[in-house]
């Protein structure tokens, strides 16, 4: 299996060997071609196993070949619609996570940010409403955001659970259903954690449509 024998873009293809990788893992040869045909997955991986190429790469790619125009509607208060939410449990991996969007997305032209708790709320509520096609978010900060009026997930396509397992342990359920509320029934849900306790199974159950479950 080779990247360039995905339905990936050349320009993707081009950057990751400039990047050094020589082929993908195994958690991102099972994950890139059933993402990039529009199904739900569940993945069991760790950190350290590329899982998070294996989700920012066909986003990123499926995103670039959608443009949305920007100059808004109307009927978002952002000058560009959020299509793609990662959630993660933690600033640090939220940081990981951005960095390798970034990374991959260089020349994509799409915007992506962050926001954590911790620090000021106004400068980042200044940045979603510049606009932002993809971003990176603890569950606690980003329910204040959604509070506040500082973004829409109305056009949400994407929804990534990254280490959904320490998500619930850290018991960020309520943030979770609450944020749930507000992002339309038609998205791609993408499902990671280290480990498949009940509680994943359950989180997964009400997220997601057929998913593949995939484990490396
Ligand atoms: P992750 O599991 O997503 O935290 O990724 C672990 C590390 O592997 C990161 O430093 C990536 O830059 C690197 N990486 C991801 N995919 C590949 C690949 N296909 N070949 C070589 N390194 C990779």
């Amino acid at each position: 299996m080779s990247f360039s024998s995905m339905a990936l873009n050349r320009e993707l293809v081009t950057l990751l060997s400039e990047l050094g990788y020589s082929a993908p893992t195994p958690i991102q040869a099972q994950a890139i071609p059933v993402i990039l045909a529009g199904q739900d997955i569940m993945a069991g991986a760790q950190t350290g196993t590329g899982k998070t190429a294996a989700f920012a790469l066909p986003i990123l790619q499926k995103l670039s070949d959608s443009p949305v125009a920007s100059g808004g509607t109307g009927e978002t208060v952002n000058m560009k619609p959020v299509r793609a939410l990662v959630l993660t449990p933690t600033r640090e991996l939220a940081l990981q996570v951005h960095q390798s969007f970034t990374k991959y997305g260089k020349g994509a032209g799409l915007n992506t940010a962050i926001v954590y708790g911790g620090v000021s709320i106004d400068a980042q509520a200044d940045v979603l409403k510049a606009g932002v096609d993809i971003l990176v978010a603890t569950p606690g900060r980003l329910l204040d955001h959604l509070r506040r009026g500082s973004l829409t997930l109305k056009q949400l396509a994407f929804l990534v659970f990254d280490e959904a397992d320490r998500m619930l342990d850290m018991g960020f359920k309520d943030e979770i259903d609450a944020i749930l509320k507000q992002v339309p029934s038609k998205r791609q849900t993408l499902l990671f954690s280290a480990t498949f306790d009940p509680s994943v199974f359950a989180l997964s159950k009400r997220l997601q449509q057929d998913p593949k479950l995939i484990e490396v």
